[in-house]
C-alpha cells in the first residue's frame, strides 16, 4: 500500500495541482484547506506524512506544526511545509518547530516529489530503529537501557538517556530547547524545568560519552542536532 499524504493548502489551484502529480506518483492524497481540518484529518486518516502551507486562514502551519509535535501519537509524523514568503527567520521558525523540510513557492512538483520521498525514507528508517544503534564509537542499547563508547559502558541518569534517545530517534534534525524539554521532561514539568536545563544535561552527556560527543553538535541559538555523518 503507497503511503497517504495530507496535502494542507488552502490555494485551490496548488491544491489540485499536488493532488494530481502526487496521485501520479501512487500517493494517497487526502485534502484539506486549514488548521483545525487538517489536525482532525491528522487523526482521522493517520497519514504517512503532511504537506503544510504556512500561510493558511485562521491557525497557521506553524502552529499547525506545534500542535502536531506536542502530541506523541502525532508527534513523529513527517512534515513538509510550503511557503510564498522566502525569509530566512520563517524557515528556521518552520525547522525549529520540527518540520522535516521545506520548500518555498513557487516549486517545482519534481523537486517537492524527491523531497517527499526522501522524508519517508528518513521516517521509515526511524520507524524501525533497532533495538540497537551504533555509529562510530557509540553503541546504544534502546531496549536493555545501555550506552557505550569504544565497547566501554557509560552511566547516563535517566534523563541523560531519554535526550539522546530521543536527539538519536531525530538523528539528522535540529531539536529545540523547548521540544527537547517537552520529550524528555514532559510538558508538566517543563513549567517548572528552565530550557537552560536541557544546556546543562547535554555538557554532562557529552562529557560522558568522551569521543562521541562529537555527535551532538549545538546548532546556536535553536537546540542541538544528533548528526548522522562521521
Ligand atoms: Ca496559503
Amino acid at each position: 500500500m503507497k503511503e497517504k499524504i495530507l496535502v494542507v493548502e488552502d490555494e485551490k489551484d496548488i491544491a489540485k495541482m499536488l493532488e494530481y502529480n502526487l496521485a501520479k506518483e501512487g500517493f494517497r492524497i487526502v485534502i484539506v484547506n486549514n488548521g483545525e481540518n487538517a489536525l482532525a484529518a491528522v487523526k482521522k486518516e493517520r497519514p504517512d506524512m503532511i504537506i503544510l502551507d504556512l500561510m493558511l486562514p485562521g491557525m497557521d502551519g506553524l502552529e499547525v506544526c506545534k500542535a502536531l509535535r506536542k502530541q506523541k501519537e502525532t508527534g513523529s509524523i513527517p512534515v513538509i511545509m510550503l511557503t510564498a514568503k522566502s525569509q530566512e527567520s520563517d524557515k528556521i521558525i518552520g525547522l525549529e518547530l520540527g518540520a522535516d523540510d521545506y520548500m518555498t513557492k513557487p516549486f517545482s512538483i519534481r523537486e517537492l516529489t524527491s523531497r517527499i520521498k526522501a522524508v519517508l525514507r528518513r521516517a521509515g528508517g526511524k520507524a524501525k530503529l533497532p533495538d540497537e544503534f551504533s555509529i562510530g564509537p557509540l553503541t546504544i542499547d534502546f531496549s536493555a537501557i545501555r550506552v557505550s563508547v569504544r565497547n566501554k559502558p557509560v552511566n547516563l541518569t535517566a534523563k541523560e538517556f531519554a535526550l539522546l534517545k530521543t536527539l538519536v530517534e531525530a538523528k539528522g534534525r535540529v531539536l529545540s530547547r523547548g521540544y527537547l524539554l517537552d520529550a524528555v521532561w514532559g510538558l508538566d514539568d517543563a513549567l517548572n524545568v528552565q530550557t537552560r536545563t536541557v544546556d546543562v544535561h547535554v555538557r554532562t552527556l557529552r562529557s560522558k560519552l568522551k569521543s562521541a560527543a562529537k555527535y551532538i553538535t549545538t546548532v546556536k541559538g535553536f537546540g542541538y542536532r544528533f548528526e548522522t555523518d562521521e
